[in-house]
């Protein structure tokens, strides 16, 4: 797949994503308008049911009054104006049941109506401009007359601020009282309703979310390991490229009559095919054995290695290459415990693989040190370079097979990303750590762990 195929996809996906997400908000807050909405309209229900209630029980309560014959019809018709002339007078508190019974009324009428959530409720009387019932109680003792400018408490003004109120008992000329509901948990009922489908719509679309970025990481991991596949496989070839003229070279030579006479030169060509022979199989041999790893488990042949000559052993073998670049090698061996149980050839391995990058590694004058230091239930080794340094990302893939840091102008530096990834499997073999301190430009530093003793299996 190709980068800008991968990146129109998550472009793609990107602006999918967005649209879903906006549109489920817009589903998730239509619902909430609509919840609150229904709400509005069931209260303003249950409200005009409780004022109807009243108004209807009152009638009923006056009409009821019994007399026994015709002849006074007419004093009960007379009764009946006057008293609802004295209805006009009188108080709303004084028309309306008991608190309790009020309180009773508004209740059900606001079940009936589908509203479980709390509520306060005040009775608010125009003349007398103060609520006269609040929350089952009465706000009053004296059942006179009386004006007064009220200083509301916050319940009050939480009550008189709703918008939830209807007109008690209206007649013609007057409206004696108002009825205030007050909802304090009005958002988190109407809440209640609609968290559940949010909840799913964020699970869900986190759910996507997560496998989106997942299969995009996996599709970038497995671009990057088929690029570096193709790089190992060019670096191989061109590795095998140089032997092969050369031997190739040498060969036509030997054929040559002006040359198979003379013994001196055929044998100098045929070391030389010998020596170029030896160059592919250690390749081979180095691409064969990383092979061998993914497949078996490690079998190491333990035995008790002296560290310090392994050591002085591989810096003697890079002495030579070093030293051709104007640099130089030095080891600074510290450590008083340096016989350690492993196996030789491995670690052997190890250190020439670090030492080869450090000299790899190093354009100029490389100043290579080694140095060991005893640790409490280890060996530590540092192998340390004045090189091209590492980039911090750089530093995270190293130890990975067939990783190798483009940079462009180092095009002579060969090598097929395996050594480190070799190092790091064979000290995690042996229950060692290997870490890299770096700085692009400044140089690098590998340094290893390695107990004395292995555990037994
Ligand atoms: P290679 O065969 O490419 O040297 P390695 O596994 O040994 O493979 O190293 C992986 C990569 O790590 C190298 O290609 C190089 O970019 C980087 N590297 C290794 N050692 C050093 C070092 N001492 N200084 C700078 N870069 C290093």
């Amino acid at each position: 797949m190709k980068r800008r195929s991968i990146w129109i996809i998550i472009v793609l996906m990107s602006v999918a994503m967005i649209g879903i997400g906006a549109l489920q908000m817009y589903w998730i807050n239509w619902s909430i308008k609509l919840g609150k909405e229904n709400f509005e309209i069931n209260i303003q229900d249950a409200l005009k049911d409780v004022s109807e209630y009243l108004r209807r029980q009152e009638q009923i309560e006056t009409n009821s009054i019994n007399f026994s014959n015709d002849s006074e019809k007419e004093k009960r018709l007379k009764k009946i104006q006057s008293q609802n002339l004295d209805l006009r007078l009188r108080e709303v508190e004084k028309r309306l049941p008991s608190p309790a019974k009020l309180q009773q009324l508004i209740d059900s009428k606001l079940s009936a109506n589908g509203i479980f959530t709390e509520y306060r409720y005040g009775v608010f009387s125009t003349r007398r401009n103060s609520f006269v019932i609040k929350n089952g109680n009465y706000q009053v003792d004296d059942f006179g007359p009386q004006v007064v400018v009220p200083e509301y408490t916050d319940g009050e003004l939480q009550l008189i601020n709703s918008r939830y109120r209807i007109d008690l008992y209206t007649s013609v000329n007057s409206t004696p009282g108002y009825l205030y509901l007050h909802f304090p948990y009005l958002n988190s009922f109407v809440w209640t309703s609609t968290w559940k489908s949010l909840l799913a719509a964020l699970l869900f679309t986190g759910a996507i979310l997560f496998c989106f970025i997942y299969t995009i990481l996996i599709v970038f991991r497995q671009k990057k390991v088929s690029e570096m596949k193709t790089d190992f496989i060019n670096n191989m070839t061109h590795e095998f490229k140089t032997p092969i003229a050369t031997i190739s070279l040498a060969a036509d030579s030997i054929k040559s009559p002006k040359i198979s006479g003379n013994v001196d030169k055929v044998t100098r060509f045929a070391n030389i095919i010998k020596q170029e022979n030896k160059r592919m199989l250690e390749q081979v041999e180095k691409v064969l054995q990383m092979a061998k790893f993914d497949r078996e488990n490690l079998n190491l042949k333990l035995s008790q290695v002296d560290l310090h000559t392994v050591i002085n052993q591989a810096v003697a073998n890079i002495s030579l290459q070093v030293v051709q670049k104007e640099g130089n090698v030095e080891a600074k061996l510290q450590a008083s415990k340096f016989i350690i149980e492993a196996d030789e050839n491995h670690i052997s391995n190890i250190i020439h693989n670090l030492l080869d990058n450090a000299n790899k590694y190093t354009p100029e004058k490389p100043q290579i040190k080694v140095s060991t230091l005893d640790r409490a239930e280890s060996i530590e080794i540092t192998i340390q370079d004045n090189g091209i340094g590492l980039s911090k990302e750089a530093q995270k893939h190293i130890f990975e097979k067939f990783y190798r840091v483009h940079t462009g102008n180092l095009h002579d530096v060969k090598g097929f990303g395996l050594g480190l990834s070799y190092v790091k499997a064979l000290v995690t073999a042996h229950s060692g750590t290997v870490k890299v301190k770096s700085e692009l430009g400044k140089g690098s530093r590998f340094i290893l762990n390695i107990p004395y003793s292995q555990p037994k299996q």
